[in-house]
């Protein structure tokens, strides 16, 4: 089964998961296989790009050159409406339980996600 990489979802402006043909399991991520059931009938689906933050943190000495000069930044973990878990980068403030949008920024020539409060 070819699997498209994540980021040729992040490219277009969109939010992809997989979902199993198997057992209908949702995830994020290129992966080879179904993480609850193991098969490799894995589909990718748009996602609506709205989920609810589940953590947050604010990162105040970035891991690398790269993202330094960004700090201090807000990283969350949020549930995809359609029910995976992604991690991305968010508006400084959001709050857990809070809903948000998707959205995208480049950054040193990589497209990463950005999560905005939806009201
Ligand atoms: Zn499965």
């Amino acid at each position: 089964m070819l699997a498209a990489p994540f980021n040729d979802g992040l490219r277009v402006g969109v939010v992809r998961y997989q979902r199993c043909a198997a057992c209908g399991h949702a995830q994020t991520l290129a992966r080879h296989a179904c993480q609850r059931c193991g098969r490799e009938d894995l589909r990718w689906h748009d996602a609506a790009g709205t989920a609810t933050v589940r953590a947050a943190t604010v990162v105040a000495r970035a891991p690398s050159d790269d993202f330094r000069p960004l700090a201090p930044y807000t990283l969350v973990i949020v549930e995809l409406d359609e029910g995976p878990r992604l991690m991305g980068h968010a508006a400084p403030g959001v709050q857990i339980g809070q809903g948000v949008r998707a959205g995208f920024f480049e950054h040193q020539g990589r497209t990463l996600l950005r999560f905005t409060p939806i009201d």
